[in-house]
């Protein structure tokens, strides 16, 4: 691994070991970025901006774009094995989801930013001090130094989401992607490098978060903004870092993600994407569904096939680290603490292979916990879903809100009308009918509450990424 710091590739300070999370070993060493190589990175994007790069054309930044997509395309393969090493997910996972996907984020936003309009106002009426008529119109200045800092789950495709639009919108990048999982950033700066992207326009930074690379770069005075997708106690830590100058923020957090089945809801339908939702990555996707409710009619019944499709799951994933297989454990033994009744799982599994030096928890499903539970409250990051009941509409409703975190909700209907009814009342930045995690990279993606600060996707991040000036010319 090493840094990338105005168009250079190095290897300064101390180095800490890479894990498999699959069976424990090391798999190599990470540098872990000093405050010099942050403060470096931050003076090289600063001046890529005076430079070739802050002179680029929209269209010119586009094909940079472009180029970088192709370049990943035609390392498919390396960046889906590094992502397989770094993560343990399986391999289909990281072929169909995580690197198609940081594909399509650049060919995205250079489809959504090549020839965007700006907006024109004309004002044919008195302005307010009575001086005149004018012509307003509106043009995006991009922010300057942005920094991207990305969790682990999806570490390409997190990363991506915010590098493809920041660049597009004209920005200098310095990026720090999870310490855990530092390998395909490694490979996309790589690709980054071939394109020959001016010199600082990204720039990538390794190393931990509090007291470390993280907080050196987003505490940095030179930075006008940061892009952060995280935990939301992370959240609330560099927000704390940003407001000493005033630098603006946009977060993507936790969740804590209810689904709601109706009675009237195709029953197979609903077990299958409920098992989806709850253990697709072993529930290490922000979205991930954590607490499910179901109309009393159809409960038992439910709840008994989710748990058996639970036991079923055989090709699954570890946690990402020792540190994070315990955490999710404690929760599991919380669990039956609080009085739950553990339907599915519920424990470590033994495999009689190497994997059983990795960081396996068994795909759990529990019933019976009051919604005061901490089980039911706190996001537990893992392949754990808590199964109850309800009566009818506003109740579900009424649980569904009942949670500090606001992401993404799920319904299962066949009533049209109620999903319409419902959609809308929930509160959280996305809400599936019948479906999750079916994504339109235009739409807006982002959580309410302590899930978040602002939205991502399309227009969302183009918006974020760059300041609106107004231009007022007078008659
Ligand atoms: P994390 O908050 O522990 O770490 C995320 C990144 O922040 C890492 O790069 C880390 O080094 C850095 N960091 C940590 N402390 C920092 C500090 N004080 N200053 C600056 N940087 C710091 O999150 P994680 O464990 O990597 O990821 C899992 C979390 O991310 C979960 O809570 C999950 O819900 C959330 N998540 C949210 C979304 C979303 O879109 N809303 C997507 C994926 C993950």
């Amino acid at each position: 691994m090493k840094h990338y710091v105005n168009g250079v590739f190095e290897t300064s300070g101390t180095a800490f070991p890479l894990i498999s999370p699959v069976d424990g070993r090391q798999m190599g060493t990470v540098p872990e970025a000093p405050r010099e190589v942050v403060d470096a990175a931050v003076a090289a994007a600063r001046g890529a901006l005076a430079g070739p790069w802050g002179a680029a054309s929209t269209e010119e930044r586009c094909a940079y774009l472009r180029r970088i997509a192709d370049g990943i395309e035609a390392r498919f393969d390396e960046f889906v094995d590094a992502e397989v090493a770094d993560t343990g997910k399986p391999r289909n996972l990281a072929a169909t989801v995580d690197v198609p996907r940081a594909i399509a984020n650049f060919r995205a936003y250079a489809d959504l930013s090549y020839g965007r309009p700006e907006r024109a106002h004309h004002t044919r009426v008195p302005g307010w001090s009575g001086t005149g008529e004018a012509l307003n119109y509106t043009v995006r200045r991009p922010l300057g130094v942005v920094a991207v800092i990305s969790p682990w789950n999806l570490p390409l495709l997190l990363l991506t989401w915010k590098v493809a639009p920041a660049l597009a919108a004209g920005n200098a990048v310095v990026a720090k992607p999870s310490e855990e999982t530092p390998s395909t950033a490694t490979l996309l700066a790589e690709v980054i490098h071939d394109v020959r992207l001016p010199p600082g326009a990204f720039n990538l930074i390794h190393g931990h978060g509090a007291g470390a690379a993280g907080e050196f770069l987003t505490s940095h005075p030179g930075v006008d903004a940061i892009a952060f997708t995280g935990e939301s106690a992370t959240g609330s830590a560099i927000m704390r870092a940003a407001a000493d100058h005033v630098t603006p923020v946009s977060f993507e957090l936790g969740g804590k993600n209810p689904a709601l089945v109706f009675a009237d809801a195709d029953l197979d339908e609903a077990v299958e994407g409920t098992v989806r939702s709850s253990f697709t990555h072993s529930g290490q996707i922000c979205l991930c569904t954590e607490r499910v409710y179901v109309q009393r009619e159809i409960f038992a019944e439910f709840t008994r096939r989710l748990a058996a499709r639970a036991r079923e799951l055989k090709d699954y994933g570890p946690m990402i680290s020792a540190g994070h297989r315990d955490k999710v454990l404690s929760y599991y033994r919380l669990a039956v603490e609080e009085g739950a009744t553990v339907l599915a799982g519920g424990g470590a599994p033994s495999f009689g292979d190497e994997r059983d030096g990795g960081f396996y928890v068994e795909p759990t499903v529990v019933t019976g916990l009051p919604e005061t539970a901490r089980t039911v409250r706190e996001e537990v990051f893992g392949p754990i879903c808590h199964v109850a009941p309800f009566d009818d509409e506003s109740e579900a409703i009424r649980l569904a809100n009942d949670s500090p975190y606001g992401l993404a909700a799920t319904l299962w209907t066949g009533d049209l009308s109620r999903a319409h009814r419902v959609a809308p009342r929930i509160e959280a930045g996305i809400v599936w009918v019948n479906c999750w995690n079916l994504r339109d990279l235009r739409t807006p993606f982002g959580g309410v509450k302590a899930s978040g600060i602002g939205r991502e996707g399309g227009e969302y991040s183009l918006d974020f990424f760059s300041e609106p000036v107004n231009v007022c010319v007078k008659f």
